[in-house]
């Protein structure tokens, strides 16, 4: 499930007491030290460790007030944390777990123990995180769903006004779907989403380009700080590339096979309007008039 070792940040500010871990750890992740609450903060917000041993005393910062800093840091807030204390009591343990921690080992501590809990604390991770990826994707198509392209429209809204940058948008629906369901069946219908999908995604594969199911048959292209020759160009070569699969669509009123069209529309946020509906309505209406002006092409006719 893990595709490289994991990294665990062992903080304590007696070095023996790392030492001790460190040995025990070691043979199956990558292990680095802090010897104080202010180093571990320097550490984790720069490059985040899977998993945190903290030592629950230390002079200076305490273990307490490193959990309170970590969880306000949007990098470190998921990592698990586990606290190392010599407080084998109740009221300790009670407040470790309201800050947040995931869970306790008292010293001195037991390799076994150390080792037992860091494996279970790892893999309840790995689970939440591949859980919450799964809530952004699409199942049939794999490609991002609409839950995400609107996380992504706000983020990419905002970064781009803060730099003046221009953000694209392409609004893509199936010419005469509905018909091709009526035609062909849902489930030929379905395999064909997915082929569909699979053009748009190899066609916008930046990685910073967001290409998702908007919901039906209807996809996105959120394209940040593109250069508008290249997209167009890109745009007409999706429209020719679905043509190109050559899905056989018998009924369609268009063509002998499944097309798409295609709505742009460019802005650069906070100049041309001040919210992210203003795009994705100008793409929309972009859409309807390639849908008006016959189907199977792209229209940016709106746009500036
Ligand atoms: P237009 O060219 O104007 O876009 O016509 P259209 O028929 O594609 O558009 P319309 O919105 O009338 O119909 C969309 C169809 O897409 C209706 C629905 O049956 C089909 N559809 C939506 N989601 C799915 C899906 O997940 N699977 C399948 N197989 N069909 C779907
Ligand atoms: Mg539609
Ligand atoms: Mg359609």
């Amino acid at each position: 499930m893990m595709t490289e070792r994991a990294r665990i940040l062992i903080v304590d500010d007696t070095p023996e007491n790392i030492e001790f871990i460190a040995r025990t750890l070691a043979d199956f992740y990558e292990v680095q030290f802090a010897t104080s609450g202010t180093m571990a903060l320097a550490l984790a917000s720069h490059d985040p460790p899977s998993l945190i041993l903290l030592d629950v005393v230390m002079p200076g910062m305490d273990g307490y007030q490193v959990l309170e800093e970590l969880r306000k840091l949007s990098q470190c807030r998921d990592i698990p944390v586990i606290f190392i204390t010599g407080h084998d009591d109740m009221e300790n343990e009670t407040r470790g777990l309201e800050a947040g921690a995931v869970d306790f080992i008292s010293k001195p501590a037991n390799p076994a123990v150390v080792k037992a809990r860091v494996k279970t604390h790892l893999t309840l991770q790995a689970q939440s995180d591949q859980l919450r990826s799964l809530v952004f994707i699409d199942s049939l198509t794999g490609l991002a769903n609409r839950r995400r392209f609107d996380e992504c429209l706000a983020l990419e809204w905002w970064h781009c006004q803060r730099y003046g940058w221009p953000l694209t948008l392409l609004f893509i629906d199936i010419d005469h779907f509905k018909l091709y369901n009526d035609h062909y069946g849902h489930v030929a219908g379905d395999a064909c989403l997915a082929k569909v999908a699979a053009a748009i995604g190899g066609q916008f594969g930046r990685s910073h380009d967001l290409v998702a199911r908007y919901g039906g048959e209807e996809f996105v292209c959120l394209l940040p700080e593109c250069d508008m020759v290249k997209v167009r160009d890109k745009a007409h070569q999706l429209c020719d590339a679905v043509a190109e699969l050559k899905i056989p669509h018998q009924t369609s009123l268009t063509a002998p096979v499944v097309t798409i069209s295609i709505g742009l529309a460019t802005m650069i946020p906070g100049q041309d309007a001040n919210d992210p509906e203003a795009l994705t309505s100008l793409a929309d209406q972009n859409l309807y008039l390639a849908k008006s002006q016959g189907r199977n092409r792209l229209c940016d006719g709106l746009s500036r």
